[in-house]
């Protein structure tokens, strides 16, 4: 299981003693090659082992779900956001609306979750045709009491307000 490491701790293998160390690490994945500068290991001064701590691995597999998504061609964490904000609606409400699971729009974002190829083909069509949301609405019938306005970025209002209920 991963752990912290810290500067100065000695080493798990040997007598030696660990350098926080910052370098620059190379990923792979489907031929393709990811440089991740700043990957921060903890060196041993003696036998030279490096030794990657959670912290490190966690913001590691958060940066390499967006190179996957690169890779495979779907919407990128930055990319997702933009439709969303392009749609006029917050995390929340994107995630009650177009589902994919509670806090889905958060965990995309977030690097945490990779969209489905559905949600990324969904979130697509609706980057191009935003109006297209109405049919969804409609179909939700949401219930409640989070007004949400929709602008689009391009300044023009594709309805003036959705009633959603989300996050109960
Ligand atoms: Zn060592």
């Amino acid at each position: 299981m991963a752990r912290e490491y810290k500067d100065g701790e000695q080493c798990p293998l040997c007598i030696g003693k660990l350098k926080e160390t910052s370098v620059t690490e190379k990923f792979t994945y489907k031929g393709k090659e990811l440089e991740y500068p700043g990957y921060i290991v903890h060196e041993c001064d003696r036998c030279g082992e490096q030794f990657v701590g959670k912290k490190t691995m966690k913001a590691s597999a958060k940066r390499l779900r967006d190179f996957y998504r690169e890779v495979d061609g779907l919407l990128t964490s930055c990319q997702i956001k933009e439709i969303r904000l392009k749609l006029g609606l917050n995390q929340g409400a994107a995630s009650e609306l177009l589902g994919g699971g509670a806090k889905s729009f958060a965990r995309y974002e977030n690097c945490d979750v990779i969209q489905s190829e559905a949600m990324d083909n969904l979130l697509r069509v609706l980057k191009d045709s935003p109006d297209l949301l109405k049919v969804i609405e409609n179909k939700n019938k949401p219930t409640s009491t989070t007004v949400i306005q929709f602008q689009a970025k391009f300044g023009q209002v594709i309805q003036g307000t959705l009633v959603v209920n989300y996050g109960k």
